[in-house]
């Protein structure tokens, strides 16, 4: 089988998902309305038709995720070939395409900050804890300003309460004063 180009990927591909070996090893796709975006496409492993988990890269320059091509190759003991265009592959182990991973890694996370409901969900509910956190530091905030202000006005008591007293200090000193000079 030829070797495709992976931007013309597309009729590969299908005719690859009517291959009956392949339709066996494959799961199905995670429930989703979306369409898929050509991104998307790019990131995803044949095998599985998730977002590659630990990309791995065949010599073939077929990318599948670690796990799903050495399920495959369980499956067929002898013979290492990669699923898409079964060239056979050397007995070395495929190389990690960190490439690959990082940007499948942040798309995932894109996605599932975005579109999934899980991630709504996660974002919905980290959202409101990050609500009741903001609601619980102004209640403390408040309540320190409460607590400021009582200080404070007790600080204002105790000082009235000093200078009403050295007032009645000085008042019984100039008293005794006038007191003595008579
Ligand atoms: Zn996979
Ligand atoms: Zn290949």
């Amino acid at each position: 089988m030829a070797l495709r180009p992976r931007a013309s990927s597309q009729p590969g591909k299908l005719s690859f998902l009517q291959s009956p070996k392949v339709a066996l090893a494959l799961r199905p796709r995670a429930v989703s309305s979306r369409s898929g975006s050509m991104l998307e496409e790019e990131l995803s492993c044949p095998v599985c038709c998730e977002i590659f988990k630990e990309p791995v890269v065949l010599k073939c320059s077929h990318s599948f995720c670690r796990a799903c091509l050495q399920q495959f190759w369980n499956k067929k003991k002898a013979r290492r070939e990669c699923p898409v265009c079964r060239r056979k592959c050397s007995l070395t182990e495929p190389t990690v395409s960190l490439a690959l991973k990082n940007v499948a890694d942040t798309f995932l996370k894109e996605q599932e900050r975005k579109t999934s409901p899980a991630g709504t969900a996660a974002r919905l509910a980290s959202l409101q804890q990050e609500d009741e956190e903001k609601r619980e530091l102004v209640k403390k905030k408040s309540d320190s300003i409460t607590r400021d202000i009582l200080t404070f006005s007790h600080a204002v008591i105790a000082i009235e309460n000093e200078i009403a007293s050295s007032d009645a200090l000085f008042l019984q000193v100039r008293g005794f004063e006038m007191f003595s000079s008579l």
